[in-house]
């Protein structure tokens, strides 16, 4: 009975706290008044009730209290507002969740943070959880995940840009003919008139770079090609043979397809090096080329070549023995081949 009285004076003190806070004059005089407090101590007097229950459990208070003290034990109910009012909490229709705490991926031990859930249905719980250590850790961990993720997309957003400046540069200089060795120094003048490449390194400025950049550029351009030879349903090739400033010998090759809106397209297939510059030379590299870059000899409906006998000869001259792989193939003597041998001869005779 003695700490009966205790508790009851104990819980007047708090109530008289609370009450001056909201500027209320009701409650100094104990529990005999509480029936005339207006509805707004109603509501405190709820709060304080649900103070004094968290602090003793509803089981072990029971069964200090006195059996005349004992009040009828509500049913809590999960309150949908609570979701709005706790942005964090997420309820399944059986527990409430955190759900900082489990995205956060930290080991914590409390109910929020695994599936088990929390099934105490008060606000005071909800509001001791979000003022924890563990739901402060949460919290953190997933400002500093976001920050990171920031800060990574945002450097990986700057390096990509320049990237792109790189491979436009390079792509340029293919595009000119000039030489790849002009690749550095484009940086620098990219540089001087305020081009930022820095986010890239030192590494970047190489020659060695812009070969990368070339290959991966001509791997892209390949499979577009690939794509379309594939699409095409007949095409021809054109081939040329010459020795280059080395005296190496080389073979330049190109076909035209036929698009999809019936449109002759011109495709560089490659220029590659030779050694046997014989008639049976040739053709085995046209035929490794062609098999390379996709071209099936049966849908090649014509070659155009110069008229060296290499090329044209009746009995055994490449066109020959492709025709041998395709009969309907039909072969030209290239039309510009034809203008440079007559204006050659034709200067020789004014001369
Ligand atoms: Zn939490």
């Amino acid at each position: 009975m003695l700490s009966a009285n205790v508790e009851t004076r104990k819980m007047a003190k708090r109530q008289l706290r609370i009450s001056s806070f909201f500027n209320q004059n009701a409650l100094v005089s104990g529990h005999s008044e509480a029936d005339k407090q207006t509805e707004t101590n109603t509501d405190c007097a709820s709060l304080l009730l649900d103070l004094a229950q968290d602090e003793n459990p509803p089981d072990s208070d029971q069964e200090s209290r006195p059996a005349s003290h004992k009040k009828p034990r509500r049913d809590r109910v999960f309150q949908k507002d609570w979701l709005v009012k706790f942005p964090w909490l997420k309820f399944d229709s059986k527990v409430m969740t955190c759900l900082t705490c489990m995205q956060s991926n930290l080991k914590l031990s409390n109910p929020f943070s695994s599936d088990t859930g929390c099934i105490n249905f008060r606000t005071s719980t909800l509001l001791r959880h979000e003022g924890s250590a563990d739901h402060r850790r949460a919290v953190s961990r997933l400002k500093q995940k976001e920050y990171m993720s920031v800060a990574v997309s945002k450097a990986i957003g700057n390096k990509e840009e320049a990237v792109v400046k790189l491979m436009r540069t390079v792509y340029y200089i293919a595009k000119s003919e000039l030489s790849i060795s002009k690749y550095p120094s484009l940086l620098e003048l990219m540089e001087l008139n305020g081009v930022d490449i820095n986010p890239l390194g030192e590494g970047y400025r190489s020659r060695k770079t812009a070969d990368g950049l070339l290959e991966a550029m001509s791997a892209a351009i390949d499979l577009k090609v690939a794509q379309k030879i594939e699409d095409s349903e007949f095409l021809s090739m054109m081939c040329d043979e010459t020795t280059d400033i080395a005296t190496l010998g080389k073979i330049i090759i190109f076909t035209k397809v036929i698009s999809e809106n019936l449109e002759v397209e011109t495709y560089f297939i490659g220029d590659y090096d030779i050694t046997d510059k014989t008639a049976n030379g040739i053709t085995e590299k046209l035929r490794e080329a062609s098999d390379n870059a996709g071209i099936e000899m049966e849908k090649c409906m014509a070659l155009g070549t110069d008229g060296a006998s290499t090329m044209m000869g009746k009995k055994n001259g490449v066109g020959v023995q492709l025709q041998r792989l395709n009969p309907y193939m039909l072969q030209f003597h290239c039309s510009a081949h034809k203008l440079a041998l007559c204006t050659e001869q034709a200067a020789a005779k004014v001369g």
